[in-house]
């Protein structure tokens, strides 16, 4: 039997407690015992934003849809009020086998979001599903469950990716993913940039930079309007996490990277982006953001092949050393004990499932690099003002914003790996809109040390434009960091394959985003043997 776990009045309750202190919600008035949804016609299709699926377990998974006939207007073109949409989950493309189907109410305050969690299903198979409001229908979206959790299945296919920015360049990666047919994605966050539109680029931003509610609903309307994007999420399940852009550049908890923004103003705005990027995402309602709270860090099993741990790096870290997320020696204010990237609750969290996880490949799906990767000090420019913590020429520098930053936790962690003997542990990585491959030691600047994991840095489905292959700084950076294994700078993708004895990741790049027609390739791949961290020669 399927059933359908939603409360809308839970919803509604939810929302008043935890969002009434900071953000002022748009409450409807006729809302309440007296209330009766209406049906709609509509002048544009409601569903422009597509339809998605996601967080999937052995026996359920969220279905999600947003009502949103004009993604470019303000509140998306749709009235103050609720909307029935009537959903039903089907075991054919042609949705004739209907196993499951409901009807709930897509409220304003949800920006007319559906998240509707679909239990009771079979494991290790797809399902189809499609919605309806008014007199109109959404096109069917295809999802599936996970294998049962003391179940072997031979083989994971998935794709991770991040950073999208939709100025910068086209989605085209998503193509080539979507014809490579993986069993979910997994988005490591930049989702969408909170920047004002910007004249002479590929594709333009609506709007200034985001601070409040209805900005960040509409960009992330706009990013999902884009076909690739959207048909990619129709096509399988995804897990996702954010990471700074889907609020603001670099924050840290409740600190801006403005100065002179007081924790007050910018848990508001926080607030407002949560909200924002809960109601654009297939997420469960344990993930409904209560005020500038939270909670999107959680686990997924494919049965006993991989665990997924899907972190949030942002929402509870200190504020990067050293003042700000660039590049900086490895000194005393990086290596502070007191820096936290997870935060005591979520880091206690994710060591307990470490130890307590039966899996082969143990995953942790996170934002920002964990390998100690040091780069050459930048030359400093004529005339620009010194800036006394920056590295000197004859020093070396490291990301205050990733890992780095955060050096005793991070070396904590490996060791932690190490001495409770993790099974292959595998770090997955965005933000840097750059291919890197990292066989990662507690200390990785000791090439005698032993190897307790293996990061693989994906690169930007389109932020920053055009790249490069990045042979030659390769080459340089890797005379002074051991464990670094490859670096390129084109855009695109990783796809990874699992089994019990082998991870394979394959480095899939877009020779050219801002144009279209760009052909997506392998840049390199590599493998990791299961028993036998870091990846082989
Ligand atoms: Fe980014
Ligand atoms: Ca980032």
């Amino acid at each position: 039997m399927v059933r359908m776990a939603m409360d809308n009045s839970l919803t509604r309750r939810d929302l008043l407690r935890g969002g009434a202190s900071l953000l002022c919600l748009p409450l409807v008035p006729s809302f309440g015992p007296r209330h009766r949804p209406r049906s709609h016609r509509f002048l544009a299709d409601p569903f422009a934003l597509g339809v998605a699926s996601g967080d999937p377990r052995h026996d359920s998974v969220v279905l999600w849809t947003r009502l949103c006939p004009q993604p470019l207007l303000p509140e998306g073109g749709m009235p103050a009020e609720p909307v029935d949409v009537a959903w039903e989950l089907a075991t054919d493309d042609g949705m004739r086998a209907v196993v499951a189907r409901g009807t709930v109410s897509a409220l304003p305050e949800l920006g007319h979001s559906v998240h509707v969690e679909c239990t009771g299903l079979a494991p290790d198979r797809h399902y189809w599903y499609r919605f309806r409001a008014g007199d109109a229908a959404s096109a069917i979206g295809r999802t599936r469950t996970l294998p049962l959790p003391d179940a072997m299945p031979a083989r994971l296919r998935f794709a991770f990716a991040s950073c999208q920015h939709w100025e910068q360049g086209l989605f085209t990666a998503y193509a080539d993913m979507a014809r490579q047919d993986p069993d979910f994605v997994v988005h490591l966050g930049d989702y969408i940039y909170e920047y004002a539109g910007k004249d002479g680029l590929v594709r333009k931003h609506v709007g200034g930079k985001l601070t409040a509610l209805g900005d960040y609903r509409m960009r992330h309307a706009q990013y999902r309007s884009d076909p690739l994007l959207h048909g990619m999420h129709a096509q399988c399940p995804w897990f996702v996490t954010w990471d700074d852009h889907e609020v603001e550049n670099n924050y840290a908890d409740a600190v801006s990277e403005k100065k002179g923004v007081t924790a007050e103003e910018f848990l508001r705005q926080r607030a407002a982006a949560y909200r924002a990027y809960y109601e654009a995402m297939p997420l469960r309602r344990s993930s409904l953001p209560k005020g500038p709270s939270m909670r999107l860090h959680r686990r997924a099993t494919f049965g006993r092949l991989a665990e997924l741990s899907v972190l949030d790096t942002r929402q509870y870290r200190s504020d990067q050393p050293n003042g700000d997320g660039r590049r900086k020696p490895l000194n005393d204010a990086a290596r502070d004990p007191r820096n936290t990237l997870l935060g005591a609750e979520q880091k206690r969290w994710l060591c307990d499932g470490l130890v307590a996880s039966r899996a082969v490949w143990n995953v942790l799906a996170q934002q920002v690099m964990m390998g100690l990767v040091s780069f050459p000090a930048p030359k400093p420019k004529d005339g620009a003002a010194v800036d006394a913590s920056a590295p000197r020429h004859d020093e070396r520098g490291y990301s205050m914003d990733q890992w780095p930053g955060y050096a005793h936790e991070r070396a904590d962690l490996l060791r932690f790996l190490a001495a409770r003997k993790i099974a292959n542990p595998i770090v997955l990585t965005g933000d840097i809109h750059a291919n890197f491959v990292n066989d990662l030691r507690i200390d990785d600047a000791d090439a005698r040390a032993p190897i307790v994991a293996t990061e693989f840095v994906g690169t930007s489905i389109s932020s920053g434009g055009d790249g490069t292959d990045a042979s030659k700084e390769l080459a340089a950076l890797q005379e002074f960091n051991p464990g670094l294994r490859f670096l390129d700078r084109r855009r695109g993708y990783v796809l990874c394959e699992v089994t019990a004895d082998e991870w394979r990741s394959d480095y899939r790049t877009v020779d050219v985003v801002t144009k279209p027609g760009g052909k997506t390739g392998s840049a390199a791949r590599f493998t990791v043997r299961a028993g036998r961290p870091g990846v082989a020669s």
